[in-house]
């Protein structure tokens, strides 16, 4: 695929749509991107609606070749249009948009950095958020932890959008495609937005029904194992797909 990167500071290609962007610059990786910038818009819209974010409390981003699109930072989802959308290059220039991006592109660029990643999704869904506060791991309840690659950790504590953060995080991402941010929210990735925002929507609904299962007096869920979870893993990645 050709690349074609933006210049510094250009933003007339996302002011002006994805037809005069193809039209002008000719390039697939600038039309890939407006399509990005759209579903990117979509998809932070759809945090908010499906119960994931409250007002602004969350960040969406995709991949498009070196460039990283991310919402911007403190502009609520349902007034976010696919002009707001915001690009940085892997070492966190801008070069894409007017707005700020997100203060938490720290932890966005570590994911890109060290993963073949396309998508990271990240918000401050409630049960998850409660689960953060309460333990190191989330408990194997379910074997659907084995499609986030296994049992999910919790990241210590950082103040929000520094490095320390991102470094807790890249730890407890080791082998796995989500985690939990201590006492302050998830964050997934993905080939694709929409595997990131679903693996961030399981996430969500695992931290749910563990609070659940144990919040019932007197008893405690039955745990599985690692290697239950792995197993469970190995079909789900040869799940739906031709053999
Ligand atoms: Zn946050």
């Amino acid at each position: 695929m050709a690349e074609q990167r933006p210049e510094q500071g250009d933003t007339r290609g996302y002011r002006d749509g994805a037809q005069n962007v193809v039209e002008r610059r000719g390039g697939h990786a600038v039309l890939e991107g407006a399509r990005a910038g759209g579903a990117l818009v979509t998809a932070a819209r759809r945090t908010v609606t499906d119960g994931l974010v409250v007002g602004t409390s969350g960040n969406v981003s995709v991949r498009v070749g070196d460039t990283v699109l991310v919402t911007p930072s403190g502009v609520p989802y349902e007034r976010l249009t696919p002009d707001d959308v915001t690009g940085v290059d892997l070492a966190g220039r801008q070069v894409l948009g007017t707005l700020r991006p997100t203060s938490e592109l720290p932890m966005h660029l570590a994911v890109y950095r060290t993963t073949d990643a396309g998508a990271v999704v990240h918000t401050h869904a409630v049960h998850a958020t409660a689960v953060s506060t309460l333990v190191t791991e989330l408990p194997r309840v379910h074997y659907m932890a084995g499609a986030l690659g296994g049992s999910v950790r919790v990241a210590p504590y950082a103040a929000y959008g520094t490095e320390e953060l991102a470094e807790n995080m890249l730890r407890a991402l080791v082998g796995r495609s989500g985690c939990l941010l201590q006492n302050h929210g998830t964050l997934t990735h993905g080939t694709t937005l929409d595997q990131a925002y679903d693996r961030t929507a399981q996430l969500e609904w695992m931290c749910r029904l563990w609070l659940t299962a144990s919040s019932v007096p007197g008893l405690n869920p039955t745990l599985l194992t690692e290697e239950q979870v792995a197993e469970a893993g190995e079909r789900l990645r040869g799940y739906g797909q031709p053999e």
